[in-house]
């Protein structure tokens, strides 16, 4: 019988790729995705397609609004950055960092875990293209599944030991892609774009479509993701 394993599932290109990763593993998936209010909703619709091309065995999204609590440019008024500078990015933290995101989306998988007696969470956080994300960070990962252990009835009784995947942690947007091309995901269902128009056509402008776009031409591939094309 296969292990079952959470795997957090934005809908992006990292995420789809962590997913590909736990399914090589021999892993059962069952997909969580969070509404938290971004206004890159189209990256939730992307999440279900992602989710079915993986056959996922459940997908469930939770809704937790945090665009009441402002302060971040993917959930409330503020503008999206545009045309930065690849080293830019890497940086500092940018108005498109979410507050405490991850902790939260990590806390919300781990009882999905809980539940479900899945030991091992998945997720796509990559600490190179954006450094400046504090909660992309390993020791962050690390401080978090002590957290998940001590926390938990499952934790604490020792019935589950939970382990935080970062697959893609040390890898570059090229890379990602590269491995994730190998175990067959079909980057067109992704979406990356922070600031999509009406339609969900990316901006190609935005941090995130400026680093997909970087990875695709550094692994010498074309995104298949429809706006995305180098038209060029
Ligand atoms: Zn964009």
């Amino acid at each position: 019988m296969q292990k079952p394993a959470v795997i957090l599932l934005s809908g992006g290109l990292d995420s789809a790729t962590a997913a590909a990763i736990a399914r090589e593993q021999g892993f059962a998936l069952f997909a969580l995705s969070v509404d938290y209010g971004q206004r890159h909703r189209f990256e939730l619709e992307a999440a279900d397609r992602v989710a079915r091309a993986l056959g996922v065995r459940r997908h469930v999204t939770l809704r937790a609004d945090l665009s009441p609590i402002g302060s971040s440019a993917l959930t409330g008024p503020i503008e999206v950055p545009k045309d930065r500078d690849p080293a830019e990015i890497q940086h500092d933290v940018p108005v498109t960092y979410v507050p405490a995101r991850n902790t939260l989306l990590l806390s919300l998988a781990v009882g999905y875990a809980e539940v479900i007696g899945a030991a091992d969470i998945f997720i796509g956080v990559n600490a190179v293209d954006y450094s400046g994300y504090p909660d992309c960070r390993p020791e962050f990962l690390a401080a978090f599944e002590q957290t998940a252990n001590l926390g938990t009835k499952a934790g604490v009784e020792g019935r589950l030991k939970f382990t935080i995947h970062a697959p893609l942690i040390e890898l570059t947007k090229a890379q990602i892609i590269r491995w994730g091309t190998q175990l067959g995901v079909d980057y067109g269902l992704t979406h990356s774009c922070y600031d999509p128009d009406a339609n969900g056509t990316p901006c190609g402008r935005c941090d995130a479509c400026l680093l997909r776009r970087k990875g695709f031409a550094e692994a010498g591939m074309e995104d298949p993701r429809r706006g995305m094309r180098d038209e060029g």
